[in-house]
Formats: structure tokens, C-alpha cells, sequence
């Protein structure tokens, strides 16, 4: 008998639609990959057995009253916990929010539900998205199903692991400076970044207002395609979100699998060609440029000089929003509450239940980001990180005008032990070289499987312009049309 697990979700819908098997045979079929080896990697805070198996009936009886069901019904997907779902707890891997059950579900979450895909759970995560092996979550950390003892990425951590461990064939995760990509690069799965304003933040719990951004995580590039379909478009709750159609990005999947890139321009960035990347790492990659040269791209180098001064950008732009962002969560609204005894005033309430709530990564981001935009150092701090976003804006636009998409490492090293880098913040921050430009810029980015080093995967990651987001499937498909997919070693 097929294991439905090991399937992707275009052959489990196209298995379902033609009733060779049932959405509830391939939820249980996921309910119980999860029973059989989820407590060795932690990739669930949540597990809804009930709301599931409940969904994929009703997928089962439309199918059986003749319903024309969509591309994904009957597909499970993990869901990030950072979405809020409706009744099902949502807690953003912090303490701050244990308990709370949302009264509604996240844009995304919704439309995953009107395509009839099944939402098995919530997924792990670095706390409030910030940190990048999902070690900062308040739950314990996520483990890499290619090796327990190494970090799955972060912040999405658990939407990776669980599709890497083959507990979901799909995902969503959300990308606020590299936190699809960088996880799906160290699990050797997919990840894609849409534009922003692509996907709808309505429901996301916010870090970072103007970086944040949902997108989905698959095994494969088509997958990644199918669900970005379903869950993109227009939302005028989300008072940022682009109101233009989706771009056809599962026709760009397929053409992309066709393996020909001819006419295609991609640009190396020579900035990202070496320093502070893993010689490993940079080996896989110019492997995978001499092959896609030979799928008849044509590869150009050239510079984006500003990049250099992303990192430091975002690491004051992302705190200085998370700063006010987390405002919200003063015990009074929402989950934790602490020290209210009927003697203590309302301030030392908040006082008490932000000390016990949140964790020292979101700590360290609410005063960094409370300094930068104090009065005196605005200028100085947030002013100029704006400043060099602009400049990194136009790096992209400039490089634009001579390449179709850019393509680099999705990160400087393979996934890590656990433990190596929690003591120095830097160490941690360094992991999103490559995926941070990105974001500042608002363009659509993708990680793709690429190699292995030391045995462990690594990611291609491709960037195109914005609202181009189908260059960058059609890039993405044909490398992995050529290099094929990456297993993990037995659970
Ligand atoms: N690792 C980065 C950070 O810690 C990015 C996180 C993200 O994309 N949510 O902020």
C-alpha cells in the first residue's frame, strides 16, 4: 500500500478527487505519522485531531454529492503559529499568550479552509517569530528530521521540520527577515516569501508591520506554487495588502519543470560570493549556477553594494516596530495575566506579566526597538536604517533593469547543533545574510533544495522583482527539475 504520507499534495488532491482515497484515510494516515514521531521533533504545539478529521469528512461527503472540489481539497497543511485560528490555540510560541483562543481565523487561515485543504495544527516557532533555529520558542525547541541534534531553522522552525519529518505535506510559515526561506534551506525543503502586500497579514500576530509577510512551504516547488495560489490575493482587511491579481505562479511551476530557462537572465551577486558562508555551502551553489546555465540561462554577475548594511538595517527597523507592536500584550487584552491580586495597580500588573510572558530574544528587540525610536536617537537609529532601505530598494530596481531574477545561497551555513549560537544574539542574527535584502525591499523571494554539505541540505534562493512572483517558480522548478529532491534519513 502507498504510505500517503511520502506523497506530495498535488498527487494526494489528485488521489482524493479521484476517489482512489479518502481525505479522512490521508488525514488519519498524518495523525498518526505525527503520534509515531513527533515527540522526538517537536514540530506541533497543537495537534486538532478532532477539527481535522471533522474537515476532511466534509471534503469527503462534497466529493460524494458530485461538489467540484479545488486543486488542494483533502491535502493536510500545518499552519504556523503565528496565524490566528479560530477556537484553536494560538500562542506564537510565547508564554504571553498560552491559553488564548483566538474568536477568529487569520485571512490566510480562511481561505486554506474554503479551498478544503485540512489543518492538522499549529506549528512551532521562535518566539513572536524572532530568531532563526526555533530555539527562542517558549515550548522547547523544534529538531532537524535530518539530524535531532541540529536546529530546523527558525522563526518556522516546526512548518519545516513537519514537512521534512513527513508529518504535513504542506505549510504555511511567515517571512519577516528570512523565517520561511532560512528553515526550508536547512531541512532541504521549500519555502517562498510572495511579495509583500501579496499575501494578507489580516490575523498574523505582527512583529515587524512592514517586513511581515505569509507564505506557504512544500517538499516540492509545485506544491509551494499550489498552496501560494490558494492562499494569495487581495484582502481589504489588510490595509496593505496589493489589490492586483496573483500572478499565475503554478502555470510558472510547471513551465519552470520543463527544465528550460532559455532567455532567461539571472544575476550572481558578488557580494554574496563567499565571505562569511560556508566553503561547503558556496561549493553546492556554483554547482547549481553551472546547472542552470545548462538549462540555458544566462548567469551575469554583478554588484548590489548596499547589501552589506542589511542586516544592520533590519535589526533596527524590525525591533523599533516589534517595539510597538508588542504593546498590545499588557494582560489585560489577551493570555497571560500575572500579579493581579486586587492590590496591585494596573502598571505593575503589565510590569509583571511582560517580565513572566515574554522571553530574553523579545526582551533585548522591545528595548533595542524602544531606543531607536526614543526622540534624541530617532534620527540617528531608525532615520538612517530607513535611509539604507531606500538605497537597498534601489540596488534591486538597479539590478532589475539587467536580470530577470537574482539568485544566491539562501543561507551562509547548514543547520547547526543545537545550542551553538544561542549564547551570542550576532551569531543568530548572521543566519539571515542572504534572505534580509529581501524584505527591506518588499520583492518576492524563494528557497529551493540545492545540495548537501556535511550531509545536511542546503538552499538556492531566488529573487525576483516585486509582484513577479512567478519568476521565481519558474527558477525554482527548473533547478529542482535538475537536481531533484533531498531525503532525510529515517526517523
Ligand atoms: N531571524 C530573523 C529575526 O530573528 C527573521 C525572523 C523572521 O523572518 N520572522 O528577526
Amino acid at each position: 500500500m502507498t504510505d500517503l504520507t511520502r506523497l506530495s499534495a498535488a498527487e494526494i488532491a489528485g488521489l482524493v478527487a479521484g476517489g482512489e482515497t479518502s481525505a479522512v484515510e490521508v488525514t488519519q494516515a498524518h495523525l498518526d505519522r505525527i503520534a509515531a514521531v513527533d515527540d522526538r521533533v517537536n514540530a506541533f504545539l497543537y495537534v486538532d485531531t478532532e477539527g481535522a478529521l471533522a474537515a476532511a469528512r466534509g471534503v469527503d461527503e462534497r466529493r460524494a454529492a458530485g461538489e467540484d472540489l479545488g486543486p488542494l481539497a483533502g491535502v493536510p497543511v500545518a499552519v504556523k503559529d503565528v496565524l490566528t485560528t479560530k477556537g484553536v490555540p494560538t500562542t506564537v510560541g510565547s508564554k504571553i499568550l498560552e491559553g488564548w483562543r483566538p474568536p477568529y481565523d487569520s485571512t490566510v487561515v480562511e481561505r486554506l479552509r474554503a479551498a478544503g485543504t485540512v489543518m492538522l495544527g499549529k506549528t512551532n516557532m521562535d518566539e513572536f517569530a524572532m530568531g532563526s533555529s526555533t530555539e527562542y520558542s517558549a515550548y522547547g525547541p523544534t529538531r532537524n528530521p535530518w539530524n535531532l541534534d541540529r536546529i530546523p531553522g527558525g522563526s518556522g522552525g516546526g512548518s519545516a521540520a513537519a514537512l521534512a519529518a513527513y508529518e504535513a505535506p504542506l505549510s504555511i510559515g511567515s517571512d519577516t527577515g528570512g523565517s520561511i526561506r532560512q528553515p526550508g534551506a536547512v531541512t532541504g525543503t521549500v519555502g517562498a516569501k510572495p511579495t509583500y502586500g501579496g499575501t494578507s497579514r489580516y490575523g498574523l500576530v505582527a512583529f515587524s508591520s512592514s517586513l511581515d509577510t505569509p507564505g506557504p512551504c512544500a517538499r516540492t516547488v509545485l506544491d509551494a506554487a499550489l498552496l501560494h495560489q490558494v492562499i494569495a490575493g487581495h484582502d481589504p482587511r489588510d490595509s496593505t495588502s496589493i489589490p492586483a491579481p496573483v500572478p499565475d505562479v503554478v502555470g510558472a511551476a510547471r513551465l519552470g519543470a520543463t527544465g528550460d530557462l532559455t532567455g532567461m537572465k539571472l544575476g550572481v551577486i558578488t557580494e554574496f560570493t563567499g565571505e562569511g558562508a560556508e566553503p561547503g555551502v558556496m561549493a553546492a551553489f556554483r554547482e547549481s549556477v553551472e546547472a542552470l546555465a545548462k538549462l540555458g540561462a544566462e548567469i551575469v554577475e554583478l554588484s548590489c553594494p548596499h547589501f552589506r548594511y542589511a542586516l544592520p538595517a533590519y535589526y533596527l527597523i524590525a525591533p523599533s516596530e516589534c517595539s510597538s507592536n508588542l504593546a498590545r500584550f499588557d494582560g489585560v487584552r489577551f493570555g497571560l495575566r500575572v500579579g493581579d491580586d486586587g492590590n496591585r495597580s494596573l502598571e505593575e500588573v503589565m510590569s509583571l506579566t511582560r517580565e513572566a510572558g515574554f522571553g530574553p530574544e523579545v526582551k533585548r528587540r522591545i528595548m533595542i526597538g524602544t531606543y531607536a525610536l526614543s526622540s534624541g536617537y530617532y534620527d540617528a537609529y531608525y532615520g538612517q536604517a530607513q535611509k539604507v532601505r531606500t538605497l537597498i530598494t534601489r540596488d534591486f530596481t538597479a539590478a532589475f533593469e539587467q536580470v530577470d531574477a537574482l539568485i544566491s545561497p539562501t543561507t551562509p551555513f547548514v543547520a547547526f547543533p543545537i545550542g551553538a549560537r544561542t549564547a551570542d544574539p550576532y551569531q543568530m542574527y548572521l543566519a539571515d545574510l542572504f534572505t534580509i535584502p529581501t524584505n527591506l525591499y518588499g520583492g518576492p523571494a524563494i528557497s529551493v533544495p540545492c545540495g548537501l554539505s556535511e550531509g545536511l541540505p542546503v538552499g538556492l534562493q531566488v529573487m525576483a522583482p516585486t509582484m513577479a512572483d512567478d519568476r521565481m517558480y519558474r527558477v525554482a522548478a527548473a533547478l529542482e527539475s535538475t537536481v531533484g529532491s533531498f531525503t532525510p534519513p529515517a526517523l
